[in-house]
């Protein structure tokens, strides 16, 4: 059975002393073994959120890596860089990357082949901008994402993966998927595995939605079948906020 996966991403948020509160705060929730929680803070955070969650169950991932191993890449960090510090988990492909740091598919491949080879594993986000959504071609967009961007892997490396969909109009806007929408787009990415896969490479895949979680909406979104989770930006920032929607799963 897949197990459920809330991960919250901080983004560009968070001081040293807010990192320690949020975390202190979180700590005092027991969550359940069947769930998988998640914190991905910023580089200069991760030694903090490490430090504070050994002998937890909340794992640290890092909101991105650079494809290569080392080099003339001023301002970036590296997959090994990530390692030394005790991090084995990366989100690739956030659209936040790929709008303002034009990330496009072909450097995302290269991201996770080199996260691949490093042994990190990734959550890699896709999702449609509204007017592919309006215009419905929204299937399309995502699955070209995913082909051009992980579909190359063999099946035993794409179980290192956990997918989140994240449509753009919903990030951060307040604006939230229906539940029904987000089923209907994770059910067809679960389908487009079962076809270049197999079924029991796409019954195992993990698949989370995005896009303006809150403690109110979760319940709902997360009770369809193939929503195994959830990726929550803003709401993580809030620790009582982000324990609901964990224990909302
Ligand atoms: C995100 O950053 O991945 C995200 C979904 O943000 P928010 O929950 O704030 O919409």
């Amino acid at each position: 059975m897949r197990k459920k996966i809330i991960a919250g991403n901080w983004k560009m948020n968070n001081s040293n002393s807010e990192t320690n509160k949020l975390l202190r705060e979180l700590k005092k929730n027991k969550f359940s073994d069947n769930k998988r929680v998640i914190v991905c803070p910023s580089f200069t955070q991760l030694s903090i959120a490490i430090e504070k969650l050994k002998n937890t169950e909340i794992t640290v991932a890092s909101q991105n890596i650079h494809f290569a191993s080392h080099g003339p890449y001023t301002g970036e960090v590296s997959a090994a860089m990530i390692k030394n510090l005790g991090v084995f988990m990366t989100i690739l492909g956030h659209s936040e990357r790929r709008t303002f740091f034009y990330e496009t598919d072909e450097i995302l491949k290269n991201k996770v082949n080199t996260a691949l080879k490093e042994e990190i594993e990734i959550i890699f986000c896709v999702g449609e901008n509204l007017s592919d959504r309006k215009s419905k071609n929204h299937f399309k967009f995502v699955q070209s994402q995913l082909e051009n961007s992980i579909f190359h892997l063999p099946g035993k490396s794409l179980q290192q993966i956990i997918i989140a969909y994240e449509p753009i109009w919903a990030i951060g806007t307040g604006e939230t998927a229906s539940p029904h929408q987000a089923q209907e787009m994770h059910s067809f990415i679960r389908n487009l595995i079962y076809k270049k896969y197999n079924q029991s490479i796409s019954d195992s895949i993990s698949i989370i939605y995005g896009g303006s979680v809150n403690p109110k909406n979760a319940a709902d979104i997360f009770s369809k079948t193939d929503v195994d989770g959830g990726l929550v930006g803003g709401a993580s920032l809030n620790p009582d906020d982000f324990a609901e929607i964990v224990r909302s799963i």
